[in-house]
């Protein structure tokens, strides 16, 4: 019997159930405890990256509007895998099931789509990942925007990953930071280390985070013909002494870097997402892997961030009148 058990429970015995009996979910992750991987220092701060056939499907989607019209969305239940099994989770947002992630980057890899087909969209949702980050409280929970490596732009979901994997969530405490604002509970800063566009949210309050969320959101530029700015988020929560959670939020100006649509040597197939941009660099292709470096990564991150006089911008509308 399920009932009474806790989500974290039940999400654990879910692993159990579907790698055992749901071939292609359990080769793939048996695969991925053999994946190659290699450890970089961009600025100080660890990155690994990961050679990562199986994520071709995710780094290659077409996220274009006309491809995905044509596609059966994959996150709609009708179209699942009969094996695939989920877990209902109410929300206050919105209703979601809680799936294994047959491709996965982390040894505990989790899909959290709504359960209708509506867009990917984080406003008024965010108080919802928060909340399932606390019940999840062994994993990182992440949304990619939707043109920020959301390979189902038109489903709404977040991801989950175990905890002890992205160099973000094992930094936060030493990250170099300068405070912006402050709400309640709620502390919100810029971030030093690492990339451009970087900003943090500490709380122990749902309510002082959602506000100092709405704020960040509503002074970032929402680009024409979309619907919301361009950012990617990883959010944890530490249940040690009441909750704590953390909020990664990446500022983006760029989907893809041109050295994903370069042809010959120039190309490298890596399209960032909230993973990448917590540490974990996926490559799916092995050329790839061996090509990248540091200098490049470093390309990528510089090339997809906003230029550096538009994040003084954010900064300085986040600190006019909230300190
Ligand atoms: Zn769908």
């Amino acid at each position: 019997m399920e009932e009474g058990l806790s989500i974290s429970m039940k999400v654990r015995r879910l692993f159990d159930r579907q790698l055992a009996g749901w071939p292609q979910a359990g080769d793939n992750y048996r695969a991925l405890a053999g994946v190659e991987t290699r450890e970089e220092r961009i600025g100080g701060f660890p990155v690994k990256i990961q050679f990562n056939p199986a994520r071709i499907v995710s780094s290659a989607a077409k996220v274009d509007t006309k491809s995905i019209k044509e596609r059966k969305c994959f996150l709609c239940e009708e179209n699942r895998p009969a094996v695939q099994e989920g877990i209902d989770y109410e929300g206050e947002a919105g209703n979601y099931t809680i799936l294994v992630n047959p491709f996965p980057i982390f040894p505990r890899h989790l899909t959290i789509p709504d359960k209708s087909h509506i867009k990917q969209q984080i406003r008024g949702r965010y108080g919802d990942m928060l909340d399932l980050a606390r019940l999840l409280d062994e994993y990182v929970l992440f949304y990619n925007g939707p043109r920020c490596g959301a390979s189902a732009p038109d489903h709404m979901h977040f991801q989950a990953g175990n905890k002890g994997f992205l160099p973000m969530e094992m930094m936060a405490e030493s990250l170099e930071k300068e405070l912006l604002a402050r709400e309640g509970e709620a502390e919100l800063f810029a971030v030093g280390t690492y990339a451009r566009g970087v900003f943090l949210i500490e709380s122990s309050s749902r309510e002082d985070a959602e506000k100092l969320f709405e704020g960040v959101y509503s002074v970032l530029p929402v680009k024409e013909g979309e619907w919301e700015p361009m950012l990617n988020i990883l959010t944890w929560c530490v249940n040690a002494e009441g909750a704590r959670w953390y909020t990664v939020i990446f500022i983006r100006d760029k989907h893809r870097p041109a050295c994903y649509f370069a042809q010959g040597e120039e190309n490298i197939l890596l399209s960032p997402a909230s993973v990448d941009l917590g540490g974990v660099f996926i490559t799916p292709l092995e050329k790839d892997f061996r090509k990248v470096d540091v200098a490049r990564l470093k390309d990528i991150l510089d090339e997809i961030a906003p230029p550096a006089e538009e994040i003084g911008r954010i900064k300085a509308a986040l600190k006019r009148g909230s300190l």
